[in-house]
């Protein structure tokens, strides 16, 4: 897409230069130069790559989108000073590029004025191109470069990113509004193509940020802060309709641990009761149909809720559940799932934003 729109703004651009060109000249400068766009995006995202590579940081893949590249780097940058160069060497290859290309065009040699527009336009582009990247709005390398600073200065990886998601939606915004204000003076293609460009960028913030901010939180907590610890428990021998009836009509769970005696031997899913036919219900104990403890996946209580978050991704089938065990006894502790970690997150993230030296301050004076 910005390639083919690059080739038609380049044609366009020799057009306004040579007036009255034949059309199978603007045709080639237009191919040309977005082929040339292309790869220079290409060693754009590579820099990133290959300079994250050189960091340990695993790259998944490189994603070409509307408007350049995205770097799929798998994990968060360990450093304030790795992020600041990983970011940096994009728009700085560009720079080299682009001005590479400007160069030529100033050498005291005929050049073709194909291949001289060509040549002009490739390194205009690119220069914009580097340009447009430092705009520091997070998650594009100029936002990633503001955190970075920001990260260093404050020590705290989650406020800094917190602070350059909302500079990065800020400028979105900002977009949006200059595309609708354009649309309504110059014309509704260029106004359009803002707006787009705005909405990916706020959305885009917003989406790193919570990537950001799931990934320090797991990665802080363990298993033993985010635990579920069942209050309600149904006994082995409670036959199937007196279950449906004192606990999973009044309390709406779709499963409870099934205790008996003092130990939690296993947990029944309101699934397991579907399968049994109303006539059976009451001859049928819980014991009989629940799900023994030790055939669910465990944990360790001391964990990290990255493991465990992990751990929960990789079941496919059943109550998606962890059985979590203590470290030193391997006694049952409760249970992990889904929707604890997500209650978990928004918890804890809270509670490490408000950690921060500012509230610290406040504090101390009261
Ligand atoms: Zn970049």
């Amino acid at each position: 897409m910005v390639i083919a729109l690059v080739g038609f703004y380049s044609a366009t651009f020799y057009q306004s230069i040579i007036p009255y060109a034949p059309l199978i000249d603007l045709i080639i400068v237009g191919l040309i130069s977005g082929l040339i766009l292309l790869v220079s995006i290409l060693i754009h995202e590579l820099a990133h790559s290959i300079v994250a590579q050189r960091y340990g940081l695993k790259v998944e893949e490189i994603e070409l989108y509307l408007f350049g590249g995205v770097s799929k780097i798998g994990e968060e940058p360990k450093t304030p000073k790795s992020e600041m160069i990983i970011s940096i060497v994009g728009p700085l290859s560009s720079l080299l590029i682009g001005m590479g290309f400007m160069l030529i065009t100033f050498l005291p040699i005929y050049i073709h004025p194909i291949l001289w527009v060509t040549l002009l336009y490739s390194g205009i582009s690119n220069i914009g191109l580097s340009i447009f990247n430092l705009i520091p709005a997070f998650p594009i390398d100029g936002g990633r470069v503001l955190r970075a600073y920001l990260w260093k200065r404050r020590n705290n990886l989650l406020s800094a990113t917190k602070s350059a998601s909302k500079v990065g939606t800020f400028v979105g915004y900002g977009f949006m509004a200059y595309g609708f204000f354009q649309m309504f003076t110059t014309g509704i293609f260029s106004g359009l193509w803002l707006i787009i460009m705005g909405n990916f960028l706020t959305s885009a913030a917003r989406h790193s940020y919570h990537q950001t901010r799931n990934e320090v939180v797991l990665s802080k907590i363990n298993v033993k802060d985010m635990l579920n610890v069942p209050d309600l428990a149904i006994p082995y021998n409670t036959p199937i309709d007196i279950a449906l009836r004192d606990y999973f009509f009044p309390y709406r769970k779709s499963y409870f641990p099934v205790n008996h005696g003092y130990d939690i031997v296993g947990i029944i899913h309101i699934q397991d009761i579907k399968k049994i036919r109303n006539w059976q219900r009451s001859e049928i104990i819980i014991g009989k149909l629940m799900k023994r403890i030790t055939e669910f996946p465990s944990i360790d209580e001391k964990q990290s809720g990255k493991i465990a978050l992990e751990k929960l991704s990789e079941i496919n089938e059943g109550p998606l559940l962890l059985v979590v065990k203590d470290s030193e006894t391997n006694n049952f502790m409760g249970f992990l799932g889904k929707s604890d970690v997500i209650s978990s997150l928004e918890f804890w993230s809270l509670h490490m934003l408000n950690t921060d030296s500012k509230v610290k301050k406040i504090k101390l004076f009261v």
